[in-house]
């Protein structure tokens, strides 16, 4: 590495390990500095950015990597003998160790990178079809999947003939573990289920899900896109046997996914895509493939954003230990609860009686009010918001046709940002009832 590149690279480590120091004692103004897009205007308003559970904001340290590694660092990885391309691959293998200790995988090798969320439940569904599933065999998924743990499902079971079973969640916005114990029969040949469901915000309790459906042998596929996001997840704890997420919804860059997988079932897994990369050796009558994770990941990965992962689950770790932003969040909870059932008209899903169940996201419905026409006043408001059916339609037109209104929080909002959107949707209601 030249002086430059070297300068570059220790000082964006250095401010970044400064910056994870302080971020533990910052308060949540701090903190918002950090994120460029928290500080623009829509419309002339400040941005309120409630929107978090479609894609947070990203940090500096996050932008200065990203920009680092497809300037200075930037050549193909695991390929070439040259320096540039081992100092990638180094940055890309660090990112993939981050991603280890942040969940507590027990070794690189149950880390795939993938490009999403849905990526790495497709790769899971597809795969697990070609050894596991026949004729008359049930997936069993929970009604609150989003499209991703549903759709992935459902291609794998036309193939051979297999269906979804689908757990119901209750008024609450949650599940039993009774009915899952009565639906595990032998059809049941494996369990996808979300950690937390994007429209309703509800924890599910994984643990146990996991606990009774290994009990019949059954193996747990777990969506941890939002999951990974507000609980601290320890898959080994969990004993789950794969949990997958997505990057973007965490600070890091689009692009960007994980799949952990317990070794023995992924090495039990064929291969989903074949390319470079992924191979042993290549002859034109049969291929063998390389070790965990390679097996899994064809052609040039996207590496630039992965490396990323070391910044973005760093700020990601320092923040659980801000204790402002963990109370900060308690409170919104508790606000936003209050405050919205008071409003004639509206109606919250996902509501468990333990508070403590419940993440910062309120999808909610008003009487005579459609979900998109008041996304859009808020929006002038400099509100962003979801709207619609949130690629969750099962769930969602069982209450509603017209879809739901989404706030979902990250640690970087303000009780502030909270009063101002109770604010904008009293308003909004009010303009068009
Ligand atoms: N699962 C859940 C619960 C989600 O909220 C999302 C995205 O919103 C996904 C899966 C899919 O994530 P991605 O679009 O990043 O692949």
């Amino acid at each position: 590495m030249d002086f430059w590149i070297k300068y570059k690279v220790c000082f964006a480590i250095f401010a970044r390990y400064c910056k994870q120091y302080n971020l533990e004692m910052e308060t949540i103004d701090q903190i918002r500095a950090d994120f460029p897009a928290l500080q623009r205007k829509v419309y002339g308003k400040q941005l309120i950015y409630f929107d978090n559970a479609a894609t947070s904001q990203k940090p500096l340290s996050v932008l200065t990597m990203q920009e680092m590694m497809s300037g200075e660092v930037n050549a193909n990885i695991h390929r070439a003998v040259h320096k540039l391309s081992a100092e990638a691959t180094d940055f890309y293998e660090k990112g993939r160790e981050a991603v280890r200790s942040f969940i507590n995988a027990p070794s690189r090798e149950n880390i795939i990178f993938t490009s999403g969320a849905t990526a790495s439940l497709n790769l899971v569904a597809s795969s697990f079809v070609y050894k596991h599933l026949g004729k008359g065999d049930k997936v069993l998924i929970s009604e609150a999947e989003h499209h991703s743990n549903i759709v992935s499902w459902q291609l794998a079971c036309e193939r051979v003939g297999a269906s979804l079973a689908v757990l119901p969640v209750d008024d609450r916005g949650e599940i039993s573990l009774d009915k899952l114990e009565q639906m595990l029969n032998k059809n049941v040949k494996i369990v996808a289920i979300t950690h937390i469901s994007n429209v309703l915000g509800v924890i599910n309790p994984i643990k146990e899900v996991v606990t009774i459906a290994h009990a019949k042998g059954i193996p747990v596929v777990v969506d941890g896109a939002q999951g990974v996001v507000h609980c601290a997840v320890d898959v080994q704890d969990l004993d789950c046997d794969c949990y997958a997420f997505s990057g973007h919804k965490i600070y890091a860059p689009t692009g960007t996914g994980i799949l952990y997988g317990k070794k023995n079932f992924l090495e039990d897994l064929p291969p989903y895509m074949g390319g470079g990369d992924m191979v042993d050796t290549v002859t034109f009558e049969k291929t063998t493939y390389a070790e965990l994770p390679l097996k899994f990941e064809a052609g040039t990965p996207n590496f630039a954003a992965a490396a990323c992962y070391a910044p973005a689950l760093e700020y990601a770790a320092q923040l659980r230990l801000n204790t402002e932003v963990q109370e900060n969040e308690r409170k919104q909870v508790a606000y936003l609860k209050r405050e919205l059932d008071m409003i004639d008209g509206v109606r919250i899903y996902g509501m468990p009686e333990d508070l403590n169940k419940k993440i910062p996201l309120f999808s909610i419905t008003v009487e005579g009010v459609h979900p998109t026409d008041l996304a859009q006043l808020l929006d002038t408001m400099g509100i962003a918001v979801r709207s619609g059916l949130m690629c969750a339609e099962p769930l969602i037109r069982k209450y509603s046709d017209n879809g739901m209104l989404r706030a979902s929080l990250a640690p970087y909002n303000t009780m502030e940002e909270a009063e101002k959107f109770i604010t904008g949707v009293k308003k909004g209601i009010s303009i068009l009832k």
